[in-house]
């Protein structure tokens, strides 16, 4: 590993597309490190900490997570965009005239009013960041499209017989997100968070059962979705049989492309 530190030169807006227990979130934390400039947002610990913290939404969410399937994509939705409104990278300080040419229309549901402004949104010019498990079908992507311009989509590819037999070694410190499995990416002290010494858990929906059942959803969506931003030309496939293997190949895909 180099030591020196690679500054994106032009605003990167990534996407990781993966199949459950991937490592989605173990490959957001490496780039995170590795590319300070860029920032990141979990759709699945966005909906966690939303179950944890007992909001209506989270309330909602629960069962669904439970069952392995996806939540509405009118709640989704709603998550996200408040989240990039959060972190300022949409605003509504200029007019929005050529961001994509699309329209502005953030999904809208008759159950679920969206409360993020309906004005045009423009995202901030260098904002970077990383979206990780969203969007995950099709019309998700079409939403985003028209909110924020995506221009780098790596599906990341494990064979789901290698995923399956970790996923049971998958530990989680809930509150931050961060991930570690017994095998391969340890805690330094078992059970217990590193930064924060916090106890660790396991996922309810990393049970055999459910994750099977997330993982039908992923077949079933995601040709759709890699296939749209293959059409963009902005889709990079990387394989590997662990994380290991596949962090060198996407900092190196990261790096031809921003750096
Ligand atoms: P992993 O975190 O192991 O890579 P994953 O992609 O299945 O796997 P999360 O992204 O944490 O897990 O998502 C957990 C659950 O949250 C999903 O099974 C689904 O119910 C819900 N969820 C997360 N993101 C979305 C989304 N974009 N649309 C709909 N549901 C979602
Ligand atoms: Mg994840």
């Amino acid at each position: 590993m180099t030591v020196s530190i690679p500054r994106l030169k032009r605003a990167a807006r990534i996407i990781l597309i993966g199949a459950p227990g991937v490592g989605k979130g173990t490959q957001t934390e490496r780039l995170l490190a590795r590319f300070p400039q860029l920032a990141s947002i979990s759709s699945g610990d966005l909906l966690r900490e939303n179950v944890r913290l007992r909001t209506p939404l989270g309330i909602q969410a629960e069962t669904i997570i439970q069952s392995g399937n996806l939540v509405p994509d009118s709640m989704i939705l709603d998550l996200i965009s408040s989240e990039l409104w959060k972190r300022g990278w949409l605003s509504t300080s200029h007019r929005s005239s050529s961001t994509d040419g699309t329209k502005s229309n953030s999904s809208p549901s008759p159950q679920n009013p969206v409360p993020a402004p309906q004005s045009p949104a423009k995202i901030s010019p260098d904002a970077s960041f990383i979206l990780d498990g969203f969007p995950r079908t099709l019309s998700q992507a079409l939403s985003l499209d028209s909110l924020v311009p995506i221009n780098f989509a790596v599906h990341l590819v494990t064979p789901p017989s290698v995923i399956l037999s970790r996923i049971a070694k998958r530990w989680v410190h809930e509150p931050s997100g961060r991930v570690y499995n017994t095998d391969f990416n340890a805690p330094k002290v078992p059970g217990r968070d590193d930064v924060t010494g916090e106890p660790l858990t396991q996922r309810s929906d990393d049970s055999t059962g459910t994750w099977y059942q997330r993982y039908h959803k992923f077949e079933e969506t995601s040709r759709d979705l890699v296939a749209h931003y293959a059409d963009k030309g902005c889709l990079s496939r990387i394989e590997g049989n662990s994380s290991d293997e596949i962090t060198p190949r996407l900092f190196k895909a990261i790096e031809e492309r921003f750096c």
